[in-house]
């Protein structure tokens, strides 16, 4: 499969400490990836990296064959790179079908003109539509973000990204604060979505993770110790060692 997205070499510090060190991955233009390591292994570092948030000290990014190392998340976003945000970033008082419409006039931009085009608005609300079904809340559309429950305003965060057309849609650990049944939803969604588009997913939950990805990319201290298969990375026994006694590798 064609790589959408590749890494090369990022190294990132603060001050004198080195977050990530010569990270070097590629990630396929459909399928679940996913990022995974112990607590302060560098894995929201080099996320932020990739999406835009920092600048690697040294490195490339390429995505879709353009060097985007140095361009601003606003670029990468309009390129087809969107993320979903830990924390929550949707208008509370607007309901979830209006979110979603939001993102899509953004997305459509100098091109959208509400006053001229009644049928781009409704083109908009119609693809708002779709994106809640997608995501599994169509049936919430008319409620207020602010007041649907918690697993679904993480699944309005998902449609919010989505409307945006993302090529790679990254998420840095979308299960956090979740119950059970809402992270099984979730996996529902992303099991979907991993079949047209790709997928950076930064996750703790490694049962989750084992279960859901194509591919697992084990970060320790900032360095790749991993990479391969669900099936491969669990029976790594360099994974297997950093996670000894840390009580988080359920398989
Ligand atoms: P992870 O997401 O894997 O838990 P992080 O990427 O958040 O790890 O952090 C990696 C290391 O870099 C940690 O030791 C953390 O304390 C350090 N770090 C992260 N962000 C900063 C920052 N803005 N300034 C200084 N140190 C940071
Ligand atoms: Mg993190």
């Amino acid at each position: 499969m064609t790589d959408i997205l590749s890494i090369s070499g990022i190294a990132k510090r603060f001050g004198g400490f080195v977050a990530v060190e010569n990270v070097t991955m590629l990630i396929s233009e459909k399928g679940i990836h996913s990022l995974i390591g112990p607590n302060g292994a560098g894995k929201s570092t080099l996320f932020d990296c990739i999406t835009g948030i920092l600048i690697p000290e040294s490195g490339q990014v390429t995505f879709d064959g353009k060097d985007i190392t140095r361009w601003s998340v606003h670029r990468r976003v309009h390129a087809g790179m969107a993320r979903t945000f830990q924390i929550t970033s949707l208008f509370r008082a607007l309901s979830a079908r209006e979110n979603v419409a939001l993102a899509a006039r953004s997305r459509a931009g100098a091109n959208f003109n509400v006053w001229r085009s009644a049928s781009s608005l409704a083109d908009v609300n119609q693809k708002a539509e779709l994106i809640l079904a997608d995501v599994g809340i169509a049936h919430v559309a008319d409620q207020l973000a602010g007041e649907l429950s918690h697993g679904d305003q993480r699944a309005l965060e998902v449609a919010v990204a989505l409307a945006l057309e993302p090529r790679v849609l990254f998420m840095d650990e979308p299960t956090a604060g979740m119950g059970r049944e809402d992270v099984g939803h979730l996996s529902d969604v992303l099991r979907n979505l991993g079949k047209r588009m790709a997928i950076l997913l930064v996750e703790h939950d490694m049962s989750m993770v084992l279960r859901l990805s194509d591919r697992v990319t084990v970060l320790a201290e900032g360095k790749i110790i991993a990479d391969g298969s669900p099936d491969e990375i669990s029976k790594s026994p360099e994974v297997e060692a950093i996670y000894l006694g840390s009580g988080s590798f359920e398989v």
